[in-house]
C-alpha cells in the first residue's frame, strides 16, 4: 500500500486516527467519548448506523470500547 502524498498537511482539520494511522477529516471521524482517542469514522463508528445516531446527537463511543462495556 502507497500513502498519498500530504499535499493537504496545512489542513487543520484533519488529523490522524490512532488505530490505524491514516488521516482523516475531522467531520468524517471524531474523538471517543470515553478513551479520548482521535479515530477515524470506521474505528470510531463501525457502521453507518452508529455514526446516524451520534449525527442525532447519541455521545460517539468507539468500537473496542462498545465491545468491553
Ligand atoms: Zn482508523
Ligand atoms: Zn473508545
Amino acid at each position: 500500500m502507497t500513502r498519498p502524498l500530504r499535499v493537504f498537511m496545512h489542513t487543520e482539520m484533519a488529523t490522524e486516527c490512532e488505530i490505524c494511522g491514516i488521516r482523516f477529516d475531522l467531520v468524517a471521524g471524531g474523538a471517543c467519548a470515553r478513551c479520548r482517542r482521535a479515530l477515524c469514522a470506521r474505528h470510531l463508528h463501525g457502521s453507518w448506523v452508529r455514526r446516524l445516531l451520534v449525527d442525532f446527537g447519541a455521545a460517539p463511543i468507539c468500537c473496542e470500547c462498545r465491545l468491553d462495556r
